[in-house]
């Protein structure tokens, strides 16, 4: 009993010493934001240039854009425009693997579940040198598609995490619940909210309910325009920018890399 209790004392101390040495320091971002925001969109779905890019742009909102080559080598001067007018443009794979619950992807054998790091390393590098030759960037940023981070399945899953962080100066995952904090997320496992669906009184409440701890609240969408769930409400997105660049409002609206840059520098790490 007396080496349970000794334990517990200690376990006691030890985890009061950690909450001290993790518990939340501030963090600023320029202009003295309390929050650092960034809109991206997957996929390169054709609505993105389409219809969004002149409202972006209509207010010189940089977004950042996770690309598929196979959607945009149909749209390839649109692309090119958008690259112009300054947005990011990221990486986002060609095969576009996800688990192989969804129908279309394992019929095709496109799943993560049957798939090696070395599939998905390659696809990764294919994809960067693609938009490296024709939109002309080095893609620095990546979004795991679905958000799924692994292949394989049981006991022989392996994360590729490790990859994208070897590539990549960030990863986003999708369909998340909290926003980053700036002094703690892995880089390699940015979390993101979903704007799809959703109304601007919607997006409002969501991104004002995760912004304690400065966060970096990073939102995800995929069509740009009107109605589907996987549609950012164009309308909705136009209200959101208006909000977003009131200058009370404490955001920082900037692309993926810009923030994460930002952040890297300024961190106080804590484990
Ligand atoms: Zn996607």
């Amino acid at each position: 009993m007396l080496k349970s209790s000794r334990f517990l004392i200690t376990a006691f101390i030890s985890l009061n010493v950690s909450a001290q040495n993790t518990s939340y320091q501030g963090f600023s971002y320029p202009d003295n934001a309390s929050n650092a925001i960034s809109i991206t969109f997957d996929d390169a779905r054709h609505s993105q240039v389409d219809n969004g890019l002149s409202l972006l742009n209509k207010y010189k909102v940089k977004a950042t854009f996770y690309v598929s080559p196979f959607n945009v080598e149909e749209r390839v001067s649109k692309w090119q425009k958008a690259v112009k007018d300054g947005h990011e443009i990221a990486n986002h794979t060609n095969k576009h693997l996800c688990t192989g619950n969804f129908e279309w992807l394992r019929q095709q054998g496109l799943s993560l579940e049957q798939a090696s790091l070395e599939d998905i390393e390659k696809d990764i590098i294919d994809s960067q040198q693609y938009i490296k030759q024709t939109l002309g960037v080095d893609a620095k940023a990546f979004a795991y598609p679905c958000g799924n981070t692994f292949v394989g399945r049981g006991a022989n899953t392996k994360s590729y995490v490790p990859l994208i962080a070897k590539h990549f100066d960030t990863g986003r995952t999708w369909l998340d619940e909290t926003a980053n904090n700036p002094n703690f997320t892995d880089f390699s496992q940015l979390t993101s909210l979903r704007i799809d669906g959703l109304t601007f009184a919607e997006i409002k409440t969501m991104i004002e309910q995760h912004r304690t701890n400065n966060s970096w609240i990073i939102l995800a969408g995929h069509e740009i325009g009107k109605g589907g769930q996987y549609t950012t409400d164009i309308n909705a997105l136009e209200e959101l920018i208006n909000y977003l660049q009131k200058p009370d409002a404490g955001y920082w609206l900037e692309t993926v890399s810009e923030v994460s840059s930002y952040i890297k520098e300024h961190r106080k790490d804590i484990h």
